[in-house]
């Protein structure tokens, strides 16, 4: 059980057997940054490997695809390899490549094959706009109006999504189902199990975007039979801005073409015969196109021994007690403001940020960057706060929640107009 006063967070901070990795990240000292969700703070690690890859530039020049601590040609499968274990993937279905938006085009165009009677696509309506945008443009390309071809699940309370009504939805019309694993609003964590097992009895391949829970929940997409997966690296990886995606597809659809075929999806072996006709790599490996960007990939190499070093499960129960604690102090110290929790509370169904609705969110917000903590604001009236396991103590925690009291007690987001910049 959790306590109110300042001197409990000082306690749980000793406690904390993470505490040391705030060390590796490059933050100010009274700087609370709780946007991890979107983009995840800067380690010393990806700066060193980021380093060591224009190094290696500079000293082998073409040589680096085959030479220096990370030859270039293979760096996508190495890098893949040790994502694996953050999505429960074995080391050869999961690969890094391409960013989410471009690997979702990549996995509808393999995975989405509409026959007589059954045409449609699955999704909700909570979905992330650019994968919307995607499987509007995919269902365009076959010729189908996504206006009847789309089909989005509906939300009860505008929050969150009922698996019963995802699973009511699998009709024999649907081709493909794609879905969130965390929401990216409200942070609501879909039961994957449960879900991939209903659109299997009903012959459905279904896929998942991880953005919200790579990184900070760990998951189980072989042992689940997901199809594929796709995901970003620099929310809650900490890879960098831009930084390079990744896909798993599992074992049992190896040896498909995949549907955007490019030479760096050769097996390894063949790519260099320079043929025109084109073997695919065996494994997830198939579904990258062409050269990888290395430059954007290159912090991910530092970044992932953090995740070795601190283990994904000790990661998610770090995750889920600060966000446990954070409600906590919300609901005891900021009753009176109008504030509702927007995320479920139940720790199987929530990732890794807490999400606080409020009718001036984008006034709080900005606020709360003038008191040196960086929150994330989503339109019309979210503030999403992640209390990161690796650089958020629980004493940032309490500050932040004192700071947002001091900020509605004396009205101080008054001072700032209730709209939303250009990027929020
Ligand atoms: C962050 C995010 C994206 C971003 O896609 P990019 O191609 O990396 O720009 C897509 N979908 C979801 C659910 C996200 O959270």
């Amino acid at each position: 059980m959790f306590k109110q006063d300042e001197q409990f967070a000082h306690e749980l901070d000793q406690q904390d057997e993470l505490k040391h990795f705030k060390n590796e990240f490059y933050i100010n000292d009274n700087h609370i940054y709780m946007d991890g969700n979107s983009l995840g703070l800067m380690s010393k690690r990806a700066e060193q490997s980021l380093h060591n890859v224009t190094e290696a530039w500079k000293n082998y020049a073409i040589g680096g695809w085959m030479s220096g601590d990370h030859p270039w040609f293979y760096l996508s499968e190495d890098l893949g390899k040790r994502i694996a274990p953050l999505v429960g993937g074995k080391p050869e279905e999961v690969i890094v490549t391409g960013s989410t938006t471009t690997n979702l085009h990549q996995l509808v165009s393999s995975f989405y094959q509409p026959e007589e009677g059954r045409t449609k696509i699955l999704a909700d309506e909570l979905n992330f706009p650019s994968d919307i945008y995607a499987l509007q443009s995919q269902l365009k390309l076959h010729g189908y109006d996504p206006d009847e071809h789309l089909v989005r699940v509906k939300s009860r309370d505008g929050r969150t999504i009922e698996e019963d009504d995802i699973i009511a939805a699998m009709t024999d019309d649907v081709a493909l189902v794609i879905l969130p694993t965390v929401l990216y609003r409200s942070g609501q964590l879909l039961n994957i199990e449960k879900l991939t097992k209903a659109a299997h009895e009903r012959g459905i391949p279904i896929g998942f975007d991880g953005c919200h829970s790579v990184g900070v929940i760990p998951h189980n997409f072989h042992n689940a039979g997901v199809d594929f997966a796709y995901w970003c690296h620099y929310k809650y990886v900490n890879s960098g801005p831009g930084g390079v995606a990744g896909l798993f597809v599992h074992e049992k659809h190896f040896g498909k073409t995949p549907g955007l075929t490019g030479w760096f999806g050769s097996d390894k072996e063949k790519q260099f015969d320079m043929e025109h006709t084109f073997t695919p790599a065996e494994d997830a490996g198939a579904y990258q196109i062409g050269t990888p960007h290395v430059l954007s990939v290159a912090p991910l190499i530092g970044s992932l021994e953090l995740f070795e070093e601190a283990g994904i499960e000790n990661i998610r129960e770090k995750s889920l007690h600060k966000t446990g604690y954070l409600m906590y102090l919300v609901e005891e110290f900021l009753g009176d403001y109008g504030f509702t929790i927007g995320n479920p509370k139940e720790d199987e169904r929530r990732g890794g940020h807490v999400c606080l609705e409020h009718d001036e969110a984008a006034s709080i917000c900005k606020a709360l960057k003038d008191y040196d903590v960086t929150p994330d604001f989503r339109s019309p009236n979210v503030i999403r706060l992640a209390p990161v396991a690796f650089y958020v103590t629980y004493h940032d925690v309490y500050r932040t929640v004192q700071i947002l009291k001091e900020i509605m007690e004396n009205k101080i987001y008054k001072k700032y107009k209730n709209e939303r910049d250009v990027i929020a």
